[in-house]
């Protein structure tokens, strides 16, 4: 009785932000604390990057568009908004590469491209023999010296070759970071293929022995998909999240430009309205150049100055059935950077994902723009609608213009993790605890950047500042 209550201030409305200052105030009635929690987000809308479009019947993701089933928490955030009944799986179906120009189904029991079976990758057509003699040497290789991290491409070329790493496991890899696998790091990134090589040596006995071995009746038990969504889209994540958050807590349109610790170890946000908030503890959830920006008075921010984003942009494109000349039986392709195309993945969603798609009509969505590749992003609507059309009916075939086209650009929008980045992070976040208590970092800038990592780190933050405003 007569304590002040103490301030929380979450910046970013993205869903690292959303499940912050949910999970703050569940835990604020449930405990009964003493603190009052407030979201700051500067554009008009919540959601940051996942941002569905429901027209005609479509459901259509500007940004990410569904995520992994096997990581729990965004199952368990959904659950916990009363939206767990929404929940809805891909369909399977056979998968392409296309490699210089030519399309390739997907080798059987290929993981991330390291092959798990055997048969499949003798004979398929999208290696020679040569590159597959090469990958065979991981059978005999001896397992990596590297102590501290090591850049993703050179891990996978030294166990399986170019060869393989470019028309298959570069490919799938960049279609999740859109980055240079040159640069990414390998303990950032994917540490389990580095914890595979160090237990079994060889990566593709390790990983046959570390997978669930897949029933030998394929054709009797139907492969299930490993991702979710929501049946209305993504941001229905979004949408029952905001329902839940406290009447008044959640500020709109407004930026936090600066950030200032005060004599009482209290942060003083300067905010684009001239307006000023007072916080006792602050979670940053925006991109780390944002958060860089935002205290340019330490130093210890530098690293997130030289940490590239890459941009991208999606192309949702829907058509009647009939315009599709050659239709492939399959759920998409991703394509290799040695092949003559701009876009780099092409997703069949009304067969990945019928729920989105009206019947008779089709919806394709395209990637464009990756590491080295990222001019095409800035170009107009039109002439992108022109470029990935034209790549489309290299392989397609299609006869008519399409109904209609969403272009979504992404600008700087993919972090990415390059080698050492946990080790900086480490160092940063070092120094954040001494030099500004109460500060938390959690997004997809730092620790993972699929939309249950993203939760999962919303999640500790929330912990970090519970355990500090107890303290
Ligand atoms: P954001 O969504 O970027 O939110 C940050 C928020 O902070 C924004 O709303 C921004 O406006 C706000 N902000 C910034 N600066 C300030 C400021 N100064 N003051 C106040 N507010 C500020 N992940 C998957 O799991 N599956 C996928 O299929 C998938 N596909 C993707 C496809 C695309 C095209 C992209 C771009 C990403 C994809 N991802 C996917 C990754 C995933 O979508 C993101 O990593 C995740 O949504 C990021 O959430 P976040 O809350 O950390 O950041």
């Amino acid at each position: 009785v007569g304590e002040a209550k103490k301030n929380i201030v979450v910046i970013g409305g993205g869903i690292t932000g959303l499940t912050t200052a949910y999970y703050l105030q569940k835990a604020a009635k449930e405990q009964e604390l003493p603190i009052e929690v407030k979201l700051i987000e500067a554009t008009h809308r919540l959601g940051g990057k996942i941002q569905t479009v429901r027209k005609d019947g479509f459901i259509i993701e500007r940004g990410p568009d569904s995520f992994l089933e096997r990581k729990k928490s965004a199952s368990r955030l959904a659950t916990d908004v009363g939206i767990a009944d929404q929940l809805i799986r891909n369909a399977t179906g056979q998968s392409y590469v296309l490699v210089k120009g030519k399309m390739y189904p997907m080798p059987g029991g290929s993981i991330m491209g390291i092959p798990t079976q055997i048969a499949p990758f003798i004979m398929t057509g999208l290696f020679s023999i040569p590159g597959k003699l090469r990958a065979a040497a991981d059978f005999v290789l001896p397992k990596s010296k590297e102590e501290g991290d090591q850049a993703l491409g050179l891990f996978f070329r030294r166990r399986l070759g170019d060869e393989v790493v470019e028309n298959l496991v570069e490919p799938l890899l960049s279609g999740i970071y859109a980055g240079d696998i040159d640069q990414l790091s390998l303990m950032a990134t994917f540490p389990q293929f580095y914890q595979v090589e160090q237990k079994y040596r060889s990566l593709i006995l390790g990983m046959k022995k570390s997978v669930p071995s897949t029933p030998k009746s394929s054709s009797s038990e139907k492969k299930k998909g490993i991702f979710l969504t929501f049946r209305n889209g993504l941001e229905s994540l979004v949408e029952a999240i905001e329902k839940k958050l406290e009447a008044g807590s959640v500020i709109k349109g407004v930026r936090v430009e600066k950030i200032e610790k005060t004599a009482k170890s209290q942060y003083q946000l300067s905010l684009n309205n001239q307006k000023v908030l007072v916080a006792d503890s602050i979670v940053l959830t925006v991109p780390h150049l944002s958060v860089q920006s935002m205290m340019p008075q330490y130093s210890f921010f530098a690293p997130f100055k030289q940490m590239p984003a890459t941009s991208v942009a999606t192309v949702a494109m829907s058509f009647s059935e009939e315009a599709i000349q050659t239709d492939i039986e399959g759920t998409g392709f991703v394509v290799s950077r040695n092949s003559d195309y701009t876009i780099t993945a092409c997703t069949w969603t009304h067969k990945k994902w019928p729920h989105t798609t009206p019947k008779g009509k089709v919806l394709l969505r395209c990637y464009v723009g990756r590491a080295g590749e990222e001019t095409v992003v800035d170009l107009s609507d039109v002439e992108i609608e022109r470029i990935v059309l034209e790549d489309l009916n290299k392989t397609m075939n299609l006869n008519k213009k399409p109904d209609f086209t969403i272009v979504s650009r992404w600008k700087k929008s993919m972090p990415q993790y390059t080698v050492g980045h946990q080790d900086r992070m480490n160092s940063i976040q070092k120094n954040i605890q001494k030099e500004l208590p109460g500060v938390f970092l959690a997004g997809s800038s730092f620790r993972g950047l699929g939309v249950p990592d993203c939760i999962d780190q919303g999640e500790a933050a929330v912990q970090e500042v519970l355990q500090y405003i107890k303290a």
